[in-house]
């Protein structure tokens, strides 16, 4: 890329860093981004900075927020004796637009994968067991339907049944492999209603 001056070429090198941003597109995306009124770029460039310093962990569900409490872990009208338990928190987000889950939820930022070398200690699990210790009645494991997904499912019940608190599965009518996020509303709040005692 050396027909390209310094300053462009380490802006489309820094794009293409991106997922699914090919070299192409980046080119694209940093001749967009020159072309735009500098008050714009410099937003843009503030979103960035300023949602990596301030978004953080929620102390209590782990997922993504900007303050010690997520908004619906500090809503007092969600039930939090059930907690659904999921991959990420693009997963939360798919099941929060269907609107219909009054429980709060449990992000564990990945799935157990044998193959990646992916372990128990690599997600959020501890955080998790250390909820089970308050009032739960029942843990909804909506973990993806992938081979990783499984793992995870398998591994969360063993960990919880000894517990006695009642541990269910989201039900597969949620495609093999499928990622939660990409699943339409419908479909998600089946698999929630169709939930089986794992
Ligand atoms: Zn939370």
């Amino acid at each position: 890329m050396e027909y390209y001056s310094r300053q462009i070429s380490r802006l489309i090198e820094e794009l293409s860093k991106l997922p699914g941003v090919g070299a192409k597109s980046a080119q694209r995306l940093a001749f967009h981004i020159i072309s735009r009124p500098a008050e714009e770029v410099k937003n843009l460039a503030d979103a960035l900075v300023s949602a990596k310093e301030n978004v953080r962990y929620c102390s209590r569900c782990c997922t993504l927020t900007d303050s010690e409490l997520c908004p619906i872990c500090s809503n007092p009208k969600r039930d939090p004796g059930t907690i659904m338990v999921v991959e990420n928190t693009r997963d939360l987000a798919a099941y929060e637009k269907t609107g219909k889950y009054e429980g709060v939820y449990h992000v564990l930022h990945g799935a157990i994968s044998p193959m990646l070398g992916i372990g128990p200690n690599d997600i959020r699990l501890k955080e998790l067991m250390r909820r089970l210790q308050g009032d739960v009645k029942e843990v909804i494991i909506a973990t993806n339907s992938s081979l990783e997904g499984e793992t995870t499912a398998m591994y969360i019940s063993k960990l919880i049944k000894p517990t006695g608190i009642r541990v269910t599965r989201i039900a597969s009518g949620v495609p093999v492999g499928g990622d939660l996020e990409y699943i339409d509303q419908v479909t998600l709040l089946r698999a929630l209603e169709g939930r089986t005692e794992l």
